[in-house]
């Protein structure tokens, strides 16, 4: 029997727990899916917008892994830092994957980034996701008009979420206080801005698409601005095919470019869109965030962008940066500071280059914050194909008959799959009472006391 821990239950945890009990070289692998929550899922539960129902439904065949005979869910405990020291960890096993993610915002490096109303586009999402960490009164939405930095698919998730009307958001599993808040926002213009052209952008069609779809809001593109960029013309004949993803975008923009205004049009918000704009500052009135002041750039002819030497400043009481992910070293695991990733050897922990038996990596952590939630599948693959090569190294290692037990002697509580459906029940019961489908209990207390039977508040 081998005894394998994966760290994170996101999907490249639950794609790892389900490639090595589906692998058939060694029948008997055992896994334990720690995570530092009560809740699995990673990502899917807690970053995938809750108006992406079907994404979210993804829930369902990570839960059929997670109910797998040999496979084990042990929420609530972390590992590294506070928690189980790794090397602690791997003496409780035959092997460790871990597949903490990398869902850490890149800071922008400008003044003012850390002034009251500018946040992380991760911080938001964690808000209107029901993270047990994000305070439920981090955000009051009382500013008219929000800046959100970036062109990516986080910047449309969060960009969409402030324009959506909180009816449209009740149908959801958003926390009720986050719900409160978006029914009272006072938030009437979104600011979308990225630093290259529209072909640069990196959201993708459907979801780009999806903004102009919203029943309450209304899209605002300059045809000139997006003119600036050499592929959003006619390219004619004769000219490089552009890439489809970019050429599909390119279609929508231009559409929306040349909409004519509806006659009475009564959408309350407006979503922006635009480009060539590089953030050099967030501005200050009263000790808050009161705008964003850009460098306004231009294509430099090599694919990129370079200043003008023009600023343009848009006044917004809420800022929020969606400018890419990444990883966080983990106390006694090697990091590549530069990728912010554990450096691997198809999946092998490499130690001062060299692969430690028994350590593995799988997901974000391992390739950085890239793809969509089925590339963690292959990613996973790899790596137990490796975990599963190295076996006959692994099977002279110590490791304990009851990684479980051990845990509870150290003074942990795992919160097992019985928890976590009873924290289920909890939601489901919790939104019956507000006459609403389930909806996330959103902190610590909550959750934990869900898990071990109590009703929700
Ligand atoms: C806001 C957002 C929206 C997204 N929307 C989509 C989408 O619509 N479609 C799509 O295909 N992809 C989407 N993605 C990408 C997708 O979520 C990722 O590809 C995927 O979640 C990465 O999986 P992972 O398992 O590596 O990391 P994660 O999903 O982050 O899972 C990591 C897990 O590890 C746990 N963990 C972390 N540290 C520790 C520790 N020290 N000890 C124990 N446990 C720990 C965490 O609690 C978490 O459960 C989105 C990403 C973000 C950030």
């Amino acid at each position: 029997m081998l005894r394998v821990a994966v760290v994170g239950s996101g999907p490249s945890g639950v794609y790892t727990a389900q490639a090595l009990v589906t692998q058939t070289l060694l029948p008997d692998v055992r896994v334990h899916v720690l995570d530092r929550l009560p809740c699995p899922y990673g990502l899917v539960r807690y970053g995938v917008a809750p108006d992406h129902e079907k994404i979210k439904s993804l829930q369902q065949s990570l839960r059929a892994v997670l109910e797998h005979e040999r496979v084990t869910f042990v929420g609530n405990v972390a590992v590294g830092g506070d928690g189980v020291p790794p090397e602690r960890l791997g003496e409780l096993y035959d092997a460790v994957v871990y597949c903490v993610g990398a869902a850490t915002d890149r800071p922008l490096g400008i003044p003012g980034e850390d002034l009251p109303g500018s946040h992380s586009a991760t911080e938001f999402v964690s808000w209107y996701s029901a993270h047990p960490d994000a305070a439920a009164d981090l955000f009051a939405l009382r500013a008219r008009s929000a800046v959100v930095i970036g062109v990516g698919n986080v910047a449309v998730d969060v960009a969409r979420i402030l324009a959506r009307g909180a009816d449209e958001l009740r149908p959801t599993d958003v926390p009720q206080p986050a719900l409160g808040v978006l029914a009272g926002s006072r938030v009437r213009e979104v600011h979308m801005a990225g630093r290259r052209g529209p072909s640069q952008a990196r959201f993708t069609t459907k979801e780009l698409r999806e903004l102009g779809s919203l029943p309450g809001a209304r899209m605002v593109v300059d045809p000139a601005e997006l003119a600036l960029d050499p592929a959003y013309g006619d390219a004619g004949p004769g000219a490089p095919p552009l890439p489809a993803l970019v050429r599909r975008n390119l279609d929508v923009l231009r559409a929306w470019a040349s909409a004519p205004p509806r006659a009475g049009d009564s959408r309350p918000r407006t979503i922006g869109l635009r480009f060539f704009l590089r953030p050099v500052e967030l501005l200050e009135r009263d000790g808050r965030v009161a705008g964003v002041r850009f460098a306004r750039t231009a294509p430099d002819g090599n694919g990129g962008v370079r200043d003008t030497g023009t600023y343009e400043e848009i006044a917004a009481g809420l800022v929020l940066r969606a400018v890419g992910y990444r990883g966080m070293p983990m106390p006694g695991l090697p990091f590549d500071a530069v990728h912010g990733t554990v450096p691997h050897r198809a999946g092998r922990v490499l130690r001062d280059g060299v692969p430690s038996p028994g350590e593995y990596v799988a997901g974000w952590i391992k390739r950085g914050p890239t793809g969509v939630i089925g590339s963690n599948r292959s990613c996973a693959k790899e790596t137990v194909a490796s975990l599963i090569e190295d076996a006959p190294l692994l099977a002279g290692r110590p490791s304990s008959p009851d990684p479980l037990a051990v845990l509870r002697s150290w003074g942990l509580r795992p919160v097992e799959w019985d928890g976590w459906l009873s924290i289920e029940r909890a939601e489901a019961t919790l939104g019956r009472s507000l006459g609403r489908g389930p909806v996330k209990i959103p902190d610590w207390p909550g959750l934990m006391g869900a898990a071990h039977g109590d009703s929700p508040a």
